[in-house]
């Protein structure tokens, strides 16, 4: 998708806008979060390392992630996020490594505490025809309780980005493929813009979703989180 507006996200736990670059100062410190955390302390489940992970996709660095993992879980939980969230349009192969593409593949049957220490950037690979390539980064840990049963907490996503349409200054909510493969252009259209849109070759325009995967192989979304 193009590029809109800077990159803005929102917090899961209280809802309001916080800016990508002071993410986890915000999310240290909103109550609402505290609270979900305190919450997990009285009720004296079993404490482990928390890992807190940015995840962005590699190319288009306005769609990101914070997530909050459990040291316990895998990366094939993970794998299961993103392609949840994100990827998923026909059960394409993946894979994690270390060092970027050539890298040094590491198994999905390892451990979140095995892979991230602090500092430590995984390259998830989802593809490898039309590849999606995401960036797996830790920034923080902590000990204590996980909030949630899962093995992933989604702390904040960035907004979806809103582009313009490529015939007037309206907000685009439609994509042309046929702009997109035939023209290298991102066709986005406003619903009036699409209803005149010339290009039938590759079907009707799709929905705009919030995913860096969209337009991408036969990914028509939904994007939303599995949890
Ligand atoms: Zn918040
Ligand atoms: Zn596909
Ligand atoms: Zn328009
Ligand atoms: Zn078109």
């Amino acid at each position: 998708m193009p590029r809109g507006k800077p990159s803005k996200g929102k917090c899961s736990y209280c809802g309001s806008e916080i800016a990508k670059s002071g993410a986890t100062k915000r999310l240290s410190a909103c109550p609402k979060r505290q609270a979900i955390i305190e919450e997990a302390e009285r009720r004296k489940a079993k404490s482990e390392t928390l890992h807190h992970l940015r995840v962005q996709d590699a190319w288009h660095s306005e769609f990101w992630l914070d997530l909050e993992a459990r040291g316990s879980g895998t990366l094939k939980d993970l794998d299961h996020y993103l392609r949840r969230i994100w990827l998923e349009c026909c059960g394409h192969m993946s894979r994690f490594s270390v060092g970027g593409w050539r890298g040094h593949e590491i198994p999905k049957k390892r451990r979140i505490s095995e892979v991230f220490e602090r500092g430590v950037e995984l390259t998830h690979i989802y593809d490898f025809g039309t590849s999606s390539e995401t960036l797996i980064k830790a920034v923080g840990e902590r000990e204590g309780p996980p909030t949630t049963t899962r093995p992933i907490a989604l702390m904040a996503r960035n907004l979806m980005p809103e582009p313009n349409c490529i015939d007037c200054e309206q907000p685009a909510v439609w994509l042309c493929m046929e702009c997109l493969t035939e023209e290298e252009q991102w066709g986005v259209l406003c619903s009036e813009h699409a209803q005149a849109h010339p290009h039938d070759n590759y079907g009707e325009p799709i929905r705009l979703v919030n995913s860096p995967r969209l337009g991408m192989c036969g990914y028509e979304g939904p994007g939303e989180p599995p949890y």
